[in-house]
């Protein structure tokens, strides 16, 4: 069969409130132009993030059931750390309320000033994190990841020669090496098995840590599957230990490819760094058989870790990013090639070249996008990374507008219904008008910052 269907059916639905683009006007303002700062009853397809934002499966729900709420040695802390370890080989499994804490938790330990921790692209929270503890974040994917009209397999890759010259002059300072499978920042992009172990045996030759962010590590390997020589015949499972097995550690959002709502842990092969780290978790989180969630969630993060594997879901899953990313690029509409895991990118500095980086056109992009119809999407660019750690402001190295995609939550007329929101959007986009900050907090501005349409100066 040519048609690739959703392979699940539906068997609890949730109603979605309808709103018109009037309401929905009044809204954007009250929201002050931040979509974070909607009420999502208000949005009718929310695209803003994959993260979280899933549906668990029948088997799932009754995981959940089975969850035990003891404090300490719950059967369900060792059904999660089993599902964690088939697929990642890691000795130390300490479980967190989401990806982020993991992050706080590593760089308690590993950060400070003074220390650089290099990668292919520091998603924000871990930028945060990594900045809050004093250390600078550096990102050294490839050129080709930076063009997002070009096809390349594997766009998330560490740039090789970028990184041995950075290890070369900064060695002493670093204190561990980070890789992002997938690239989320840089458009849900892939990382090759072959950039995986060739980045492996640098950290091993500098004797540094390698910990990879692991949150969309099923649809990395899908993509390696697909798109690498030599994996074709291999399962998901497999590829996926090779990528963790050459890692000293992982980072992780079960927020995303572990189909939780909620949920993260930080895995690590080090005994010391595992004792510090769950010294911070009790401090923190909470002992280290929960760390911050009920037993319930990490039966329920056991039972998604055996069904993101799977091949028909992730032939779905991608093919429906390949699917509104062929139609919108056939209107002529730059969208970043080839697709990415988990949301479909459409490069607005490349779309509304009117509008300078600096009054952010992905922001305009994206409001326009709820006002017409509903959608709510997120800007990846100027407002996401210009803030500077002295608070001064400049140009991102893209201008990207993110359509993250929740797993199995939307369909097909979802997704027809998107491609018609741009039909709409593209008669438009001429006339869109950039927006100002006019209120934003010191660190992480996207969150929380308010905005205000540009009024036109000609
Ligand atoms: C979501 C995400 C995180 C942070 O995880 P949370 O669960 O949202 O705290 C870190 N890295 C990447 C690549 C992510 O996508």
């Amino acid at each position: 069969m040519k048609t690739i269907i959703e392979p699940f059916r539906i068997k609890s639905v949730e109603p979605i409130h309808m709103t018109t683009p009037e309401e929905r006007r009044s809204k954007l303002a009250a929201a002050h132009y931040n979509l974070f700062s909607l009420a999502s009853e208000d949005v009718i397809i929310d695209l803003l993030t994959d993260s979280g934002t899933g549906a668990m499966s029948s088997n799932q729900w009754a995981a959940l059931m089975r969850g035990d709420e003891s404090y300490a040695g719950s059967p369900s802390f060792f059904r999660f750390e089993s599902a964690v370890q088939a697929l990642m080989p890691f000795k130390f499994i300490i479980p967190t309320h989401q990806g982020r804490a993991a992050e706080a938790i590593l760089m308690s330990i590993l950060g400070g000033s003074g220390r650089m921790i290099p990668s292919n692209t520091h998603f924000d929270t871990t930028r945060g994190n990594i900045e809050a503890s004093g250390a600078t974040a550096h990102d050294l994917n490839i050129a080709e990841g930076h063009d997002p009209s070009l096809d390349h397999p594997f766009k998330g890759n560490m740039d090789l020669i970028a990184f041995e010259q950075f290890m070369d002059a900064n060695s002493q300072n670093v204190p561990a090496i980070m890789l992002t499978i997938t690239n989320n920042a840089g458009g849900g992009q892939p990382v090759s098995l072959e950039n995986i172990r060739a980045v492996s045996a640098i950290a091993r030759a500098c004797k540094k840590p390698f910990i990879i962010d692991g949150c969309r590590f099923a649809e990395n390997a899908m993509f390696i599957k697909r798109r690498e020589p030599g994996q074709q015949n291999r399962s998901i499972p497999d590829i996926v230990r090779d990528c963790f097995a050459c890692a000293d550690g992982m980072t992780m959002s079960a927020k995303k490819d572990a189909f939780g709502n909620i949920g993260g842990w930080l895995a690590l092969n080090d005994p010391y760094l595992a004792d510090q780290a769950r010294i911070k978790l009790i401090q923190t989180e909470g002992f280290p058989t929960y760390g911050g969630l009920a037993g319930r969630d990490l039966d329920a993060l056991a039972q998604g870790l055996s069904e993101i594997v799977d091949e028909n879901y992730l032939n779905y899953r991608i093919r429906t990013n390949e699917y509104i990313i062929e139609r919108l690029d056939a209107m002529g509409i730059p969208v970043v090639k080839p697709a990415g895991g988990h949301a479909v990118f459409i490069d607005a500095k490349a779309w509304l070249k009117h509008i300078p980086p600096l009054h952010y056109p992905g922001q305009a992009l994206a409001c326009k996008l709820y006002e017409i119809a509903g959608i709510r999407a997120c800007e990846i660019g100027s407002v996401m990374f210009g803030q500077q750690p002295d608070d001064s402001e400049k140009p991102a190295a893209m201008e990207l507008v993110r359509l993250a995609i929740p797993r199995r939550t939307y369909t097909q007329s979802h997704a027809d219904y998107i491609i018609e929101a741009f039909e709409i959007l593209r008669a438009e986009a001429s006339s869109l008008r950039g927006f100002s900050i006019v209120r934003q907090p010191r660190m992480m501005r996207h969150f929380t910052c308010q905005f205000e349409p540009r009024v036109r100066t000609h």
